[in-house]
């Protein structure tokens, strides 16, 4: 069987990979495959949030919210007991990942995209003018397209073939979904940085989601090592201090940052989503995945009109759109906060006005916050300069913990 494209994975990155193809060039339709070695609805362990740009991104694509979703229409910062507030310039939208991946499967077949369910990518082979292909049990079946697009998540295949296996320790992130019970009823979204000072580098959340119940959950920087039973216990001691009991054990997933200079493209082979890398900072990937794939749909398109595959700009292009200088951004920042002197950058975002209002626009998608380099660079100046504020911060801590 020939194609022009197969695209390894279903969930948000390869749809909207696939639908950005067939939107830009509808003849494409018969000549894409998507292939998943799950079938939809599957567990996908998220918070949920679609933030960033992902309404941009979906309204570019021509994808519904057609799922029930929380509309969160604010954000709370807590370092113990310093609380800051902000409002999200517009609601980010909390969903439930089983359905909203299955919802985009859906869309993509009634644009009619062929999606097969419980079709693994076995193995494949860059030969010729294009790639051999085997998919399900022992890669029996074999398929030939001009082009593989990676969109199959952590695990990737295809990142594995790119990179060498030189993949590096993953961010991990942690996360369970409970009924709120009246231990919890905010619709504010929660990012609690507490947990730093057990070691922790990253945050904890709680996100409301429907039905009245939450979703709870940390991410964790691999730069200082913890291992899993560690993070586990301070998602439950942290938890508690909020007056929310975990009802059982909570697992952990890997995931990769994403890093300016990777190789996420070459010949025949482009990645998206997850198997691209995922924002450093937040740990998020849904709007990030559809962005990407957004991208690589012109770089593909491109390809199949100059007649050369080998995907050299690919990586600029990323680098160079939206996306990619929101990550870049945001790969630096997680280097201060989660690799620096933490307290000090951590102190940034509590106690600069500023700076919160910032990084809420960009969590919410109202800004471009790479546009703003020049302004926090400003606001890291104005803060080094005033060392009393990581003192505050050191303060709360110890009267706190
Ligand atoms: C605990 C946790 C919380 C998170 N919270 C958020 C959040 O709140 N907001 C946010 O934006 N992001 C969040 N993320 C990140 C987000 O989940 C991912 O970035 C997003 O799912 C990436 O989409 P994707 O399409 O690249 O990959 P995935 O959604 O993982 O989809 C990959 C697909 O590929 C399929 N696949 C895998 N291997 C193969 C193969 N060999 N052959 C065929 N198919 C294959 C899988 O079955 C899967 O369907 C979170 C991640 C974790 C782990």
């Amino acid at each position: 069987m020939n194609y022009d494209v197969v695209v390894a994975g279903a969930g948000p990155a390869g749809i909207s990979c696939a639908v950005a193809l067939v939107r830009r060039d509808p003849s494409l339709r018969h000549r894409i495959l998507v292939l998943d070695r799950a079938a939809f609805p599957r567990e996908k362990p998220c918070g949920g949030g679609l933030t960033g740009h992902a309404e941009e991104a979906m309204t570019a694509l021509g994808l519904e919210l057609t799922v029930p979703s929380v509309p969160s229409p604010r954000a709370e910062v807590r370092f113990w007991d310093w609380r800051r507030e902000v409002t999200l310039g517009r609601p980010v939208r909390i969903i439930r990942r089983g359905d909203f991946d299955a919802s985009l499967v859906a869309q993509a077949r009634d644009l009619g995209i062929e999606v097969r369910e419980r079709a693994a990518l076995q193995d494949f082979r860059v030969e010729g003018d294009g790639v051999d292909i085997g998919v399900g049990e022992g890669g029996t079946e074999r398929i030939r397209a001009r082009v593989l697009v990676g969109a199959d998540g952590v695990g990737s295949r295809v990142r594995k073939h790119l990179n060498g296996e030189s993949d590096g320790t993953p961010i991990r992130l942690f996360r369970l979904e409970l009924p709120a019970k009246g231990a919890w009823r905010s619709d504010a979204m929660l990012y609690d940085f507490s947990p730093m000072t057990d070691g922790l580098r990253g945050y904890l959340w709680v996100f409301p989601v429907a039905d009245d119940w939450i979703n709870v959950g940390l991410m964790h920087d691999p730069g200082a090592p913890l291992s899993g039973g560690d993070l586990e216990a301070l998602l439950r001691r942290h938890l508690d201090r909020l007056g929310i009991t975990l009802p059982r054990a909570a697992r952990g997933w890997p995931a990769f940052g994403y890093h300016p200079s990777a190789p996420i493209g070459g010949p025949h082979l482009v990645t998206v989503g997850d198997a691209a890398g995922i924002d450093a900072l937040t740990g998020e990937g849904i709007a990030v995945g559809m962005e990407q794939a957004i991208v690589a749909a012109d770089a593909i398109l491109r390809a199949f009109d100059q007649n050369d595959f080998a995907f050299r700009g690919y990586a600029r292009a990323v680098r160079q759109a939206t996306v990619g200088r929101e990550l870049a951004l945001d790969r630096w920042l997680a280097r201060l906060l989660y690799r620096g002197g933490w307290k000090r950058w951590l102190s940034l975002v509590l106690l600069d006005e500023r700076m919160l209002e910032l990084y809420a626009a960009r969590v919410s998608g109202t800004l471009v916050l790479a546009d703003h380099k020049r302004e926090l660079v400003w606001a890291l100046l104005r803060h080094l300069g005033s060392p009393g504020r990581t003192a505050r911060l050191t303060r709360a801590s110890a009267s706190a913990s």
